[in-house]
């Protein structure tokens, strides 16, 4: 995600066990979702059923399963919302509205239950141990309701956003099941890579963007969506009664631009081409079948997700090829290597904000650079910890999970600003090519998996960098900047 905050605000993960890349088919197995729902925009509420088959890739017997139910933290009362409060009068559009998910079966097991800190996590008790190697097939019938909301999920303004609607299996840890709250401040999704089969019945009118490979045909007043994704983190459907298709591709890569108003597709679309193929030659190749870009309801600039992003109808024109260049990077600091974005935010974030700088430094054109990029993060990390220094608050470690950050301000700064001035000091100190070499060891040993800070430290050190001093001394506070 990045967010446009200017002037307003003034556990390690078993190498090798998980998921394959999007292009990858060696490897242990990944969870089959398979999902038959219908979309009732009277209501503001999609009905469906999951099947999912699930491979225990760990080295631990399960007894249980556990899934995130990302839609109850836009339920009333929800102990960690979505939004924040400066930014909650924006995103409900008419006033406050509430969403949520109700389970209303699971078959093939032995029970479930709605628990967690924050009525979070659907866990439920397998009817037999599931151990290393095997698989459990579960259906799970449910229920979202759709907030009145301009974010990833709800019904917005001009689009209808549908991510993380469904029980999305949590990423498995060293201890187990990762079960993450929802958090205001940047996002909390950590999913292993997954092959999806969605089937969406929704009212004839909408036009309807999303990831994967898909196809829409009618049935009588309505219309189906058949999506397919295979080695995707998520899967992402926009709906919208006046978005406008641009098509066009980067080298064999399609790309769609979708979008509600926008005095310059043309451009847009060409910022979107050139990031994409300027992070193809840079990092490695782009790992999905597609790119879609999609203009949508957001209170922020931008979000991601496997092979599509979005990116605020309202931007700022300036802001735009940024905006484009940041979502479009995590493309391979998200989708394809993917990492614990609760604990180690910085790790995607820092990554996909210095990657745009590169991008905005290669591509003039834009009407910024490298070092006016990198230079605006340093003054704007430099105010904050004049303020932290006033405020005699010293903490300005960026290893802290979502739920440790004191607000939208100081997670800004630590997970962006701080992530960029990180890149460019390792730049800096060990050189252009041993630098670029570690990125594209990266990608290319840690696509489809969800890597840890020591993993990505690991790519630069076979590149011949020794980083790590220089990585501590950033994620622990203790460097001057
Ligand atoms: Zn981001």
């Amino acid at each position: 995600m990045r967010r446009i905050l200017c002037c307003a605000l003034g556990g390690l993960l078993l190498l090798g066990m998980f998921g394959l890349s999007a292009c990858k088919k060696d490897g242990p197995s990944r969870a089959e979702y398979s999902i038959r729902g219908e979309f009732f925009p009277e209501e503001n509420k999609i009905a469906a059923q999951m099947t999912v088959s699930v491979p225990n890739n760990s080295e631990t017997v399960f007894t249980s399963l556990s899934f995130e139910l990302w839609a109850n933290a836009y339920r009333e009362g929800a102990q960690y919302p979505p939004v924040s409060k400066t930014y909650a009068p924006a995103a409900y559009y008419a006033g406050e509205s509430w969403g949520g998910i109700e389970i209303l079966s699971v078959g093939g097991a032995k029970g479930y239950e709605v628990c967690g800190e924050d009525e979070n996590i659907l866990s439920v008790a397998l009817e037999e141990e599931l151990y290393p190697g095997e698989r459990a097939e579960i259906e799970i019938s449910f229920e979202t309701l759709l907030p009145q909301m301009d974010h990833r999920l709800g019904v917005g303004e001009h689009t209808v956003n549908l991510t993380h609607f469904y029980p999305a299996l949590c990423a498995v840890g060293e201890g187990g099941f990762l079960e993450y709250v929802y958090s205001p401040y940047g996002d909390p999704f950590v999913s292993e890579c997954a092959d999806y089969e969605l089937s969406l019945t929704l009212p004839a009118g909408y036009r309807i963007a999303s990831n994967g490979t898909s196809i829409v045909h009618t049935e009588g007043d309505k219309q189906v969506l058949e999506l397919n994704a295979s080695g995707v983190r998520d899967i992402a459907v926009v709906l919208g009664k006046q978005m406008e298709l641009l098509s066009d591709s980067a080298g064999k890569v399609p790309i769609e631009y979708w979008y509600i108003e926008d005095g310059a597709p043309q451009e847009t679309m060409k910022a979107a081409k050139d990031a994409l193929s300027y992070f193809s030659r840079t990092f490695g190749e782009y790992g999905y079948s597609r790119y879609v870009l999609v203009q949508t309801d957001f209170p922020y600039g931008g979000m991601e997700y496997s092979g599509l992003a979005m990116i605020a109808e309202d931007l700022p024109k300036e802001d735009v090829a940024a905006v484009v260049a940041h979502e479009t990077a995590h493309q391979w600091w998200y989708g394809m290597v993917g990492s614990d974005q609760f604990v180690h935010a910085w790790q995607d974030e820092g990554l996909a904000e210095f990657s745009a700088a590169l991008f905005l430094g290669a591509y003039p054109e834009y009407g910024g650079s490298y070092e006016e990029t990198v230079a605006r993060s340093v003054s704007a990390y430099r105010a904050f910890y004049s303020l932290n220094e006033q405020l005699e608050k010293n903490n300005t470690a960026m290893e802290r999970p979502l739920t440790q950050y004191a607000g939208e301000y100081e997670y800004r700064n630590l997970a962006y600003d701080k992530g960029v001035i990180l890149f460019d000091r390792l730049r800096a100190t060990v050189g252009d090519r041993k630098f670029f070499s570690g990125l594209k060891n990266y990608v290319s040993e840690h696509s489809g998996r969800i890597a840890s800070p020591e993993d990505l430290m690991g790519c630069f050190h076979r590149a011949g960098a020794d980083v790590e001093g220089l990585f501590r001394s950033f994620l622990d506070g203790t460097c001057v900047i």
